[in-house]
């Protein structure tokens, strides 16, 4: 082999992130441990004000995680032993281990073309222990709710949102996180929307819900200190809501040039045959998808994968290249032929606000090369 890298993009690139407004974060942190302001303080009340603001939602608890704020809205949402949960098992184990620390069963279900839930394969998976949907709005595109959403009423199931990679991204104009009973989004380091370590935040616009969120985060503990149940640890530090605060600012920005360069993407890669793109920003009016990842599928992909890491490009197979249902250990029920075949195509390539138009040229350049067209 004797290809020479010209240049490195990395998949994501923690080192940029950081430097590109390393000032103002270094404000932040001195600011912050000035005052002292670690657990509970006003700029995460800030944070969760605006983030309430933003989605047009009543509540929002800020938590440790996206994977603990799905547990504690399954837990308020009545999700217990006996339970059957249905999710995509194109997801996060997080979505599925959400659902079994509550001691119910994750059923995994398709996925469509777009790689979200396939509502149309809701009806095989339903028993009458079903209890519970959790859509995945997975790479910043909102599932068909319509659809989902139909289902659940016809049936009597609650909804419960995994937005850990959808924060702005809109269905007929209405938020990922806004459709069902409760949702969590995930403020982790290379989510859109990402801070300095694990962070995530539980929306809902049921008082007795977000009421018992609150208290579950922070020990059972209300407001007068009085422990009304066996509560979590999981609170989101105030350092990091004021750095996701600060990020908040500039969001619609955000998400406008990540669009720009799914857009890019497509333009330049649209006539290979050899690939399936995702759904190009517009292509569904919809749809306002925020482009969290860019997910294709590709005809040979390992040999793909390997020619782009040899030209110097970072790609990432989805969860290690494995669906929840794929990890024999958790032993989950049923096959899903459709997913299996999607995880021995998908690949990620990179899409981040570090990546320049010259960056997705050139990459769209070597995959050309690669298929010789
Ligand atoms: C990141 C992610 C999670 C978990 O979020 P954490 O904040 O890391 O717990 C859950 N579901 C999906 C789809 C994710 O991408």
């Amino acid at each position: 082999m004797t290809a020479i890298t010209t240049r490195s993009i990395p998949f994501f690139n923690y080192r940029d992130a950081f430097t590109a407004h390393e000032n103002a974060y270094v404000e932040i942190l001195r600011d912050v441990i000035r005052r002292g302001a670690f657990i509970q303080q006003q700029d995460l009340a800030d944070f969760e004000r605006n983030l309430a603001e933003y989605l047009g939602v009543k509540y929002t608890i800020g938590v440790a995680n996206a994977t603990d704020g799905l547990v504690m809205a399954l837990r308020v949402t009545g999700v217990g032993p006996g339970d059957e949960v249905l999710f995509p098992s194109h997801t996060m184990v997080a979505t599925a281990a959400a659902v079994a620390h509550c001691g119910a069963v994750p059923v995994p279900v398709e996925c469509g073309d777009d790689h979200v839930m396939d509502p149309s394969d809701l009806a095989r998976a339903l028993t009458p222990r079903t209890r519970c949907i959790m859509p995945v709005h997975l790479n910043g595109r909102t599932c068909d709710m319509d659809a989902i959403g139909a289902f659940a009423s016809e049936h009597g199931l609650r909804i419960i949102e995994d937005a850990a990679q959808a924060l702005g991204s809109t269905f007929r104009g209405k938020h990922a996180g806004t459709f069902g009973f409760a949702a969590a989004f995930s403020f982790y380091p290379a989510k859109i929307l990402g801070c300095f370590g694990d962070g995530g935040a539980v929306v809902t616009d049921d008082p007795a819900a977000a009421e018992r969120v609150r208290r579950l985060r922070d020990h059972g503990r209300d407001d007068a200190g009085d422990v009304r149940e066996w509560g979590f640890n999981s609170r989101l530090d105030n350092f990091q809501a004021a750095v996701l605060d600060f990020q908040f600012r500039t969001y619609a920005t955000t998400i406008a040039r990540r669009r720009q360069l799914a857009a890019l993407y497509d333009e330049l890669l649209r006539g290979l045959p050899q690939l399936r793109l995702p759904p190009a920003p517009g292509a569904d009016a919809r749809h306002f998808d925020v482009y969290q990842n860019y997910e294709i599928e590709a005809d040979r992909r390992d040999g793909l994968r390997a020619y782009l890491k040899d030209t110097g490009v970072g790609t990432l197979l989805p969860w290690g290249g494995k669906a929840v249902h794929q990890f024999g250990d958790l032993a989950l029920r049923g096959s899903l032929p459709r997913t299996e075949h999607l995880f021995e195509r998908v690949l990620m390539l990179p899409m981040n606000m570090m990546l320049s138009d010259h960056d997705v040229r050139y990459i769209a350049g070597q995959i050309r090369e690669f298929y010789g067209c």
